[in-house]
């Protein structure tokens, strides 16, 4: 079996979780969370980092500290994880959704500005599969209307756009450490931020807001949302190596670029654009709108040669949670539609060797001829 994605966990690892079992300190109380937050922040430019449980906490934490609420909007692309949405909806505001753009994947930015009314509170933009969001005309369109950017990196550690690591440049950006990502803690998450107040805030809803003064006294509802002793170093462990796993994500990418270019049928990911390369978060393949093939025959096809693939996001306006609640009942999103039916990602994860991913492009273009014309096999 070729995993979709396996972590490599071989620096110092294990090192660090044996300096917790050995010192007692597992909780969130130990050290290694703040030097975890020190080096992550320092490494997205950020001036505060805040460790969480996952990302989705992340994203719902940002929703909370910006006191987005009941009767708010928040433009965000229908090409993306639920957690986007369900953050937005459980603090009783309503995501307000864009398409995304055919090439890059990401939210397609000329949309946004025609989605502002009266209720808009706030962008949130979402780093998709290794490339950012075009952020240059977001920050220019946030500031024209007195609207917060929230930037879901969770995909995008060590990403850069024109030079600034991704989720610096929103008023908050959020991060997830699950183990298909380039950072992991198992599971995890992290706020970052350049504003202080935000950054206690979020430090105060983490942890139930409990008071330094009066513990047991609360003036306001928080969550426990801390990340624990044991993730936080084999997170530390995984952000020294940050650099070298985008470098090999990055080899990766030119590698499968290099043996799947000229089929027929499929597009890539791009390389680059104005303003950003790729770090291949995933190595995504897109199957042509007219190809007699959909994402799901190939997938099947991938599965039964023991080639773990995952499709792309099905678009939150086609979502049955979201459509039983009356939400974006007649939307209609065609880039975003086309993504999920034609789109999925192949085997991408640092520990994947060379000859896999031969045998994967291989697969690939045998599962193309097979399936695109059938009777001929
Ligand atoms: C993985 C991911 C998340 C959620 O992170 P979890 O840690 O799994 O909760 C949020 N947004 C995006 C874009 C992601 O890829």
């Amino acid at each position: 079996m070729i995993p979709v994605n396996e972590p490599l966990l071989d620096g110092n690892e294990k090192k660090y979780l044996c300096e917790c079992i050995d010192s007692g300190w597992v909780s969130s109380e130990g050290p290694f969370v703040k030097r975890f937050e020190n080096a992550f922040a320092a490494r997205v430019n950020s001036q505060h980092a805040v460790a969480l449980t996952n990302g989705s906490a992340a994203l719902e934490l940002a929703v909370a500290v910006l006191d987005i609420g009941e009767g708010d909007e928040v433009i965000m692309p229908t090409f993306t994880i639920i957690s986007c949405a369900n953050a937005v909806i459980r603090a009783g505001a309503t995501p307000v959704l864009v398409d995304v753009d055919p090439v890059t994947w990401n939210m397609d930015v000329a949309q946004v500005e025609a989605k502002i009314t009266g209720k808009t509170r706030a962008i949130m933009v979402v780093h998709t599969y290794g490339l950012p969001v075009d952020m240059a005309p977001i920050l220019e369109i946030a500031s024209r209307h007195g609207l917060r950017v929230i930037e879901d990196a969770a995909e995008a550690h060590g990403l850069d756009y024109n030079g600034i690591p991704c989720g610096s440049m929103g008023d908050i950006g959020t991060f997830s450490f699950y183990p298909n990502k380039h950072v992991t803690t198992g599971e995890g998450g992290m706020v970052v931020t350049n504003d202080e107040q935000l950054a206690e805030r979020c430090r105060s809803l983490r942890n139930l807001c409990f008071q330094a003064s009066r513990r047991f006294v609360h003036e306001e509802m928080g969550w426990n949302m801390r990340m624990t002793n044991l993730q936080a170093a084999v997170g530390l462990a995984q952000v020294e190596r940050l650099d070298e796993f985008i470098l090999k994500k990055r080899e990766m990418g030119a590698y499968y670029t290099q043996l799947l270019q000229g089929v027929n049928g499929i597009q890539l990911p791009v390389v680059r654009t104005d303003y950003a390369e790729n770090i291949y978060w995933v190595y995504g393949i897109l199957l042509d709108q007219d190809l007699p093939v959909n994402a799901k025959m190939m997938m099947d096809f991938l599965g039964a040669r023991k080639i773990g693939t995952r499709p792309f996001f099905y678009p939150l306006h086609r979502q049955p949670v979201y459509q039983g609640m009356g939400l974006f009942v007649d939307e209609s999103y065609p880039i975003a539609e086309y993504l999920s039916e034609k789109g999925f990602y192949i085997p991408s994860g640092l520990k994947l060797n060379r000859v896999q991913m031969v045998e994967v492009a291989e697969a690939l273009n045998v599962g193309l001829d097979e399936l695109v014309s059938p009777v001929l096999h």
